[in-house]
């Protein structure tokens, strides 16, 4: 019997036949889904840039960030089209630990640049560990409540593309699409936690530090070296009975920036205090930034440090393709947990182990092209 429950013992408990499956709730879903994700030619989408237009550069930035090949080779090609329009604009990178205030700031300043600057602005985002949550935190457009709705914003989660190295490159190109649909001011934003932080350090014209009072996040920044890649140190939450403590840590950081070297800019960073939330001296922090960007135009160091992040992309993309090239290699994949093995077991030293893998790679790679 196929339902013994339905046998006579099981009085009270019948089992029906079901009803067939649906095969689709909506028919047209398909078609309608497939008219979604039209993908344009190149100069389509160069286009579309240029003319201003958000949906075209939206999808434009999701085939900057999609791992897919043929995605990729468009994407390329898009750039490349755009670059002779990119790079006019202030970058400006602001970084915290989650709870300094990063969105509801970003919010305030934005809202303040725009106001007083003019322009457009873009707010992206570096946030590798969104590959753990599957979802972006950073840059969320409900997280900027005003911007998101502001008519000159352009706001765009941290893509979720795994290495640091992966998702900077891709903030760093949707950098430029940005710039040539218009956007002449860019926020990146980022956690105050690690490498991400270098990251954005090494793609703007300005970084911003945002820090707390009294989470001894004073001495915290000068261990891990944050003060020397902070162009402004600003003390968020300066509100209320809090205002004499930020006072106080401004005053350590003061101090503390005296004790490092110039930096290469020649411009000491500035230590303010101000309040994101109830829009305390945000304006004070934003002329530091713009009066920061009109001091470096003047003294050539703004172009100087363009052209050696320039420099450190290439060589990072190159580190990046080879790694990536090596890592993917079908021989290299299958040699490389029986050599973790060997070397756990001290069959073998690391040095070997890497040596022989390496030798391997290229023996492949020059057959390959024989
Ligand atoms: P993020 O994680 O760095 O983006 O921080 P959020 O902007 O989400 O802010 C974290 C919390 O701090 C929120 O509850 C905010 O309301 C609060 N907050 C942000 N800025 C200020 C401020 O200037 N003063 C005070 N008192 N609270 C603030």
């Amino acid at each position: 019997m196929e339902h013994p429950e339905n046998s006579s013992e099981y009085e009270g408990l019948m089992v029906n036949s079901g009803v067939d499956h649906q095969e689709i709730v909506n028919p047209y879903l398909s078609k309608i889904r497939k008219r979604r994700t039209k993908i344009y030619t190149p100069e389509e989408y160069l286009d579309g840039i240029l003319r201003g237009d958000v949906a075209m550069l939206s999808q434009a930035v999701t085939l900057v960030e999609s791992t897919l090949r043929e995605h990729q080779k468009i994407a390329q090609k898009v750039i490349e089209l755009c670059l002779p329009y990119s790079g006019n604009s202030v970058r400006i990178g602001i970084s915290g630990v989650p709870g300094a205030g990063k969105s509801t700031s970003i919010d305030m300043f934005g809202l303040k640049v725009l106001e007083q600057y003019g322009g457009k602005l873009a707010v992206l985002a570096i946030d590798p560990s969104s590959e753990k949550t599957k979802g972006s935190i950073l840059g969320d457009k409900t997280r900027m409540e005003q911007l998101a709705v502001h008519p000159k914003s352009f706001i765009r989660p941290s893509p979720t593309a795994g290495s640091l190295g992966g998702v900077a490159r891709k903030t760093r190109e949707t950098i430029i699409l940005c710039e040539a649909a218009g956007y002449d001011k860019i926020f990146v934003e980022t956690v105050g936690v690690g490498q991400s932080e270098t990251a954005c350090h090494s793609m703007v014209d300005f970084f911003l530090l945002i820090q707390l009072a009294g989470t001894g996040d004073e001495l915290q920044g000068i261990k891990r070296g944050i003060m020397e890649i902070a162009d402004g140190i600003v003390i968020n939450k300066a509100d209320g009975n809090n205002v004499e403590k930020a006072e106080l840590a401004a005053s350590h950081f003061r101090n503390a920036l005296h004790l490092f070297p110039k930096p290469a800019s020649g411009i000491i960073p500035e230590v303010l205090c101000y309040s994101g939330f109830y829009n305390l001296n945000v304006d004070k922090v934003v002329k530091m930034i713009f009066d920061y960007i009109d001091k470096v135009k003047e003294s050539g160091y703004f172009q100087y440090r363009r052209n050696e992040q320039s420099k450190y992309w290439m060589y990072e993309s190159i580190n990046e393709q080879l790694r990536n090239d090596f890592y993917y290699n079908p021989t290299i994949k299958e040699m490389l947990p029986e050599m973790e093995k060997m070397v756990l077991g001290g069959q073998m030293t690391s040095f070997m182990a890497a040596n022989g893998l390496i030798n391997k790679y290229f023996d492949e790679l020059r057959k390959s092209q024989e």
